[in-house]
């Protein structure tokens, strides 16, 4: 037992991203009941369901998540009320006692962003100047290959979607992690500073298709894409380990909820 409740650890995971905290966020409780002690963590990128049973199987009562639990940004359950997926989902939460908080916004308003520092480290990539969300990271010129080769083995990615041709020289590599949208991503493309632009998830009508043209009309760029899990997976399992220290000794762990998709 840590002797704080579950309100006093969200708290003190706030004041030590060092955030002035903000009336407009989606960093809020999802479920269960803030008074209650806290016995352990666990840490994810999204709560699926299997999340859930683990935090429950493993004695955590406060699970902390970057994405929603609810499936729309602001986990607004309008129109999920009567559905079997939904209610089902809510009872093993609530039938497991358990809380999940959500931490998005003040891990990436964090300065470095968490997510995206915590990506820099299993890259073993420099960090940049600039540590907020979509900085430009600078690596030795190599081919674009060894650049997928690094993203695959450190990231544990079985594949890389790839908008350029894989023998193109780049050392300027735009992080856009996560699913920050297809203007911003483009914004990112149209650079001068930047050959390459590295997505979770992406907008392939915009910013796939803008890339494409790019090179063809003579502005090379090149666009990888990871996934949305693999590119913000690692900035969680860094959240685990940077909150540990702070939770009065309550166990933190990370659980890897994995990417939804298989590739067939
Ligand atoms: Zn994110």
């Amino acid at each position: 037992m840590s002797g704080l409740t579950i309100g006093e650890a969200i708290r003190r995971i706030q004041t030590a991203s060092g955030v002035e905290p903000q009336e407009d966020t989606v960093d809020t409780l999802k479920a269960g009941d803030p008074s209650q002690p806290l016995r352990g963590v666990l840490v994810c990128f999204t709560a699926t369901a299997d999340v859930i049973r683990e935090a429950a199987a493993c004695g955590a009562n406060l699970i902390v998540t970057h994405e929603p639990t609810w499936y729309s940004h602001l986990d607004e359950t309008k129109g999920l009320e009567d559905d079997p997926v939904y209610l089902a989902k809510r009872a093993l939460v609530d039938g497991h006692g358990l809380a999940i908080w959500r931490f998005h916004d003040d891990w990436h308003r964090r300065r470095p962003d968490g997510i995206q520092e915590g990506m820099l480290r299993r890259l073993g990539w420099p960090a940049p100047a600039d540590g907020g969300h979509g900085a430009v990271v600078q690596l030795p010129e190599q081919p674009l290959r060894e650049v997928v080769r690094q993203l695959k083995e450190r990231l544990g990615v079985s594949h890389v979607r790839v908008v350029g041709d894989s023998e193109w020289i780049v050392s300027r590599i735009a992080m856009q992690v996560g699913a920050p949208g297809g203007e911003r991503q483009m914004q990112a493309a149209m650079r001068d500073d930047v050959d390459a632009v590295l997505c979770g998830e992406t907008v392939e009508w915009m910013t796939a298709e803008y890339v494409r043209d790019a090179a063809l009309l003579g502005r090379r760029r090149a666009l990888l894409v990871v996934g949305h899990f693999h590119s913000e997976s690692v900035g969680m399992d860094y959240l685990a380990e940077w909150i540990a220290p702070l939770l009065g000794g309550a166990p933190v762990a990370y659980a890897a909820s994995g990417d939804p998709y298989l590739y067939l």
